[in-house]
């Protein structure tokens, strides 16, 4: 070995820098729990951070990889804040940040078995947990794969490889997928990556509560079929991702059921109350379809990303790919759970099973069902809040963490004066919270992921704003 690679490989160098960047992060955590100064977001634009990292990298090489680190996390977005109130990403459990780094080191592929001969394993277990919780029988079955966008797909390829047999050859049937319009875009993105084409996008109007108006199915498949299109799945969101909206899972299932067509339920975010008696309500039928996603980087606490798919019927996940691949496993039709590869797009896959796994030992299942219920139950909390303040309004009642509302001033543009609270909030930094527009209507949104996050922190985000409204920050 050469010399930088004798350093690059230094075990004493590894356990330095380690013991290093541990005291780092946990002081991250210890600040971004009690500092109430700390900015969420050190907002800078797009060319400015690009200026500073070029400047950077012009330096050349550093013998400090830790002023390094802690340079970027500086700069970096504080998830661990419990002022952080953002996009839809966990502010990872500690312990499960650290099997990231583990996982990273030991770096078993896991495509087949001999590359993953423990994380196969806790795979089966972590996903055959999940399943049943969501109340599918022992026929069920998941895996494990690299984000909600890519599990989404998967299932829809499922979905067509089960429902056409379209794989040897290419589909000479219009084909179509019906969903509801507040459905996350991925679906929309999966189904033109799968030849859909904007017609074969079949979107569902929802109702005041933006779930899907499932009562208008029947016709919109009639519709769909006088077209000449293949309806082959239903997609049910639980939640929908702009406010939190679950669609009735039930009333799809029976759609799908009558009709014999796939019902896909997209839990990315809202699949995680499996774990909690107090919200398991909010996905009945979803143990009646097809398959399902669910994101544990969302609302199980485990870093990104890390995402289910579970399928109600074993041997169908085996339907997905059809291909050979000799000189992984040789022969594709058999159910080989323990060779990763054949059921999930990666190939070389992160043992993402052990950051859930570990989660699991250490603090039970029970730790996941603490947390949907302190956020849900503060989504609500926050609901009232904002119903009772004046100044503000909510978009609808919400069903979960997800709260959308705006600032109201008679006689004034509240879309221009609600883009321009949220513009304000970013620049500012001290509280990190989105927009969405909804029928039209610019509307403010929290996800309120952080764990740490109190009913304080929600009263000081309306006051933060209703000043800064009337102008007085
Ligand atoms: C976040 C989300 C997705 C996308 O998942 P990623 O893990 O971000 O790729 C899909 N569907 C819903 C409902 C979501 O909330």
């Amino acid at each position: 070995m050469d010399s930088l690679l004798q350093k690059a490989y230094s075990p004493e160098e590894f356990r330095k820098n380690g013991h290093d960047l541990i005291n780092l992060l946990a002081d991250h955590l210890a600040a971004a729990q009690t500092d109430d100064s700390q900015k969420v977001i050190p907002f800078i634009n797009a060319e400015e951070s690009l200026n500073y990292w070029q400047e950077d990298f012009e330096k050349g090489t550093t013998d400090n990889p830790m002023a390094l680190f802690s340079d970027i996390l500086e700069r970096s977005t504080k998830l661990q804040n419990p002022r952080y109130m953002g996009h839809q990403v966990s502010a990872p459990a500690p312990l499960a940040a650290l099997a990231t780094t583990f996982i990273s080191l030991l770096n078993n592929g896991m495509a087949v078995y001999e590359m993953g001969l423990v994380s196969n394993p806790l795979e089966r277990i972590v996903t055959n947990l999940l399943a049943k919780r969501i109340g599918f029988d022992e026929n069920a079955t998941g895996l494990l794969t690299s984000g909600g966008t890519l599990a989404n797909l998967t299932a829809l390829l499922t979905a067509r490889a089960v429902q056409t047999g379209v794989w040897e050859e290419g589909s000479t049937e219009k084909l179509a997928v019906m969903v509801s319009e507040e459905a996350h875009y991925c679906i929309d993105r999966a189904a033109r990556i799968m030849g859909m084409g904007s017609e074969g996008i079949i979107k569902i109007p929802v109702n005041e509560k933006f779930q899907m108006r499932t009562e208008l199915l029947e016709e919109y498949l009639q519709a769909a079929t006088e077209k000449g299109f293949k309806v082959i799945c239903v997609v049910g969101s639980a939640c929908s991702t702009s406010t939190g909206s679950y669609d009735d899972l039930v009333a799809i299932a029976d759609f799908a059921e009558k009709h014999q067509i796939w019902f896909h339920a997209d839990g990315a975010h809202g699949g995680a109350v499996a774990f909690s008696d107090q919200y398991r309500h909010l996905i009945k039928g979803m143990e009646r379809a097809d398959s399902v996603v669910v994101d544990f980087h969302k609302m199980l606490l485990i870093p990104a990303l890390t995402t289910a798919l579970i399928y109600k019927k074993d041997e169908q996940s085996y339907q997905t790919f059809q291909q050979k691949a000799q000189y992984l496993w040789s022969n594709q039709s058999s159910t080989e759970w323990f060779n990763s590869g054949k059921r999930t797009f990666e190939c070389t896959k992160l043992m993402m099973s052990v950051k859930v796994y570990l989660m699991l030992k250490t603090y039970g299942e029970e730790v996941f069902t603490e947390y949907v219920d302190k956020t849900y139950n503060l989504g609500k909390r926050f609901g009232a809040i904002i119903e009772a303040n004046p100044n503000f309004e909510l978009a609808l009642a919400p069903e979960c963490n997800i709260v959308c509302f705006r600032y109201v001033q008679e006689g004034k543009n509240l879309n221009e004066i609600n883009a321009k609270l949220r513009a304000k909030t970013l620049e500012d930094g001290k509280f990190y919270i989105v927009q969405t527009s909804l029928k039209g209507q610019t509307y403010l949104r929290v996800s309120l992921m952080n764990p740490q996050t109190e009913e304080k922190d929600l009263v000081d985000l309306l006051e933060w704003i209703g000043r800064f409204a009337e102008g007085k920050e």
